[in-house]
């Protein structure tokens, strides 16, 4: 299920329209959140995603405000077998509380996708990130360091207005500490009514093509060795459907939201199982339930 907590964003990314067709953020009350989430898991619910444009921003504009940590306390400590997931979440809010409250709460799944767009602080700067690639880096290490497990994704874009081949290697050097087990990524494309619109975007679109094809390479030479790890272990997934492969006919997630083709009964579809782990590829892992 998803569960929205919140609407809007203040950030103004120079890129971005969500401001402007969305207004300002607005945070739902908790008790409304909690109620909802109660409802859900009583139906039977076993993952329920929090949504926000800019999620970990949450309670900040309600009239007592309330951290988004503490509202993840209260929806882990309502009763039942089920997790909880929040996205997406700007870097600028990601503080050391939150990742210890996500490390203490058990239903809280170990992973986050933690957008950084860029690697290099000068189009940051002009994208209105408001967060260096320092400070991304140092809250990545603080996060590991509490929840060496955890599963990483972000967003990239790849050609922003005005930015050189030096500059893009610099988002290559981000993949390359991190090490992300996933990426959306996007080749710059202008959205109008934007500051970014309006910005000079001397490189080409042959050229960022070829920025773009490099980061996929790198990321799907990472994303497999990550799976490959993967290998020979046994996992803890929420079954969730069925797939068109005779050979794995069941999809699931792991708990940092893998997807996970699966040998075994249809009987298992809505529950969690635990799956030993055969094979892998850049995509998805392989496994039979046990
Ligand atoms: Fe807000 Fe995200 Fe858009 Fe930035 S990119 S303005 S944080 S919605």
């Amino acid at each position: 299920a998803f569960l929205p907590v919140m609407y809007g964003c203040n950030n103004f990314c120079s890129y971005c329209i969500v401001p402007y067709v969305r207004g300002r953020e607005r945070s739902r009350m908790v008790e409304a959140v909690l109620e909802e989430a109660r409802s859900l898991v009583e139906a039977g619910y076993r993952d329920i995603t929090l949504l926000g444009q800019n999620v970990n921003s949450y309670g900040k504009d309600l009239e007592t405000p309330v951290p988004f940590a503490q509202l993840l306390r209260e929806i882990n400590a309502i009763p039942g077998d089920f997790r909880i997931r929040f996205m997406t979440s700007h870097p600028k809010d990601a503080t050391h509380k939150l990742f210890e409250t996500m490390a203490r709460c058990e239903k809280v799944a170990p992973v986050l996708h933690l957008p950084f767009q860029a690697g290099n602080d000068r189009v940051l700067k002009v994208m209105n990130r408001r967060h260096t690639r320092a400070q991304y880096l140092e809250k990545i290490r603080d996060l590991k360091a509490l929840i060496p497990d955890i599963v990483l994704t972000s967003d990239i874009i790849v050609g922003f207005p005005g930015e050189t081949t030096e500059e893009f290697e610099d988002t290559l050097k981000v993949l390359e500490e991190v090490r992300f087990d996933a990426l959306f990524t996007f080749i710059y494309s202008p959205r109008p009514g934007t500051k970014a619109a309006a910005m000079p975007d001397p490189a080409t679109r042959a050229e960022k093509q070829k920025w773009f094809d490099r980061l996929l390479e790198v990321q799907n030479h990472m994303s497999a060795k990550l799976h490959a790890a993967y290998v020979g272990k046994t996992v803890r997934v929420l079954v969730d459907g069925e797939s068109d492969d005779p050979e794995y006919p069941l999809t699931s997630r792991t708990e940092g939201n893998r997807l996970v083709r699966l040998k075994g009964d249809k009987a298992l579809i809505g529950q969690f199982a635990d799956v030993a782990v055969t094979g892998s590829n850049t995509w998805a892992l392989y496994g039979e339930a046990v």
